[in-house]
């Protein structure tokens, strides 16, 4: 069940930090996401297409929905209608695509590029130098659609918290190295999206301005 306490400590003391709590909502039940939103809970994120679309017809409609989840080109459309962040963007065509899907709907998606920084093999995500290549093209300027705001990452699974933190702290430098090289393009960056349940502390710590968290905030 959504643990409301929980998740009130939890979004006083990054609220202290100016740092956004998203509620990861999948794989709970939607009881426990209806007591979510009941408690005021109306920002939520989904990591896959499928599950977001089932949320988003079954829960109110002014929940703000990020998806958090690798995304297929070929999915785009079915999400551009209501989505309102999409966390892991990681080439320049899913990024036209969106832009081509939002305009479509009349609308602006916030997107976020994500970044790797694990070293698990599964995870996606850009390099630093193709975060920069993606930067140069020169195409990027004509999307009016989407509003680039910054990076998202995941660090390792591991207990090793000086590994995590090294990771973290890898991220904050990219983002902000990104930001002194190309002025113009990251006119709009504010945001970090790193953390989750057992890491968000690190993550925190380290520059994160919005922590995405599930399994710690039920049960
Ligand atoms: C599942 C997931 C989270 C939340 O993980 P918890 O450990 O349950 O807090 C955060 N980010 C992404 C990308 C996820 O897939």
């Amino acid at each position: 069940m959504f643990n409301k306490i929980r998740y009130n400590s939890i979004k006083a003391e990054l609220l202290a930090q100016n740092v956004q709590l998203i509620l990861v909502s999948k794989t709970q039940p939607i009881a426990s996401l209806q007591a979510a939103y009941e408690a005021g809970v109306h920002v939520m994120a989904e990591n896959r297409v499928q599950e977001l679309l089932k949320r988003y017809e079954e829960l109110p409609k002014d929940i703000e929905w990020h998806l958090i989840g690798h995304l297929q080109t070929n999915k785009v459309k079915y999400i551009a209608p209501f989505v309102h962040c999409i966390h892991s963007v990681d080439s320049l065509g899913l990024l036209q695509e969106i832009n081509k899907r939002a305009a479509q709907n009349g609308r602006k998606i916030t997107c976020l590029l994500q970044m790797h920084i694990a070293d698990e093999e599964s995870k996606f995500g850009l390099s630093e130098t193709e975060l920069h290549t993606l930067l140069k093209d020169p195409s990027l300027a004509t999307l009016q659609n989407i509003r680039l705001e910054g990076l998202m990452g995941m660090g390792t699974f591991t207990q090793d918290s000086q590994k995590t933190q090294a990771e973290f702290r890898q991220l904050k430098a990219i983002f902000e190295r990104t930001k002194q090289l190309f002025p113009e393009q990251t006119q709009d960056w504010a945001q970090l999206s790193m953390g989750m349940s057992g890491d968000y502390p690190i993550a925190v710590a380290e520059g994160s301005t919005m922590v995405r968290i599930g399994s710690l905030l039920f049960g």
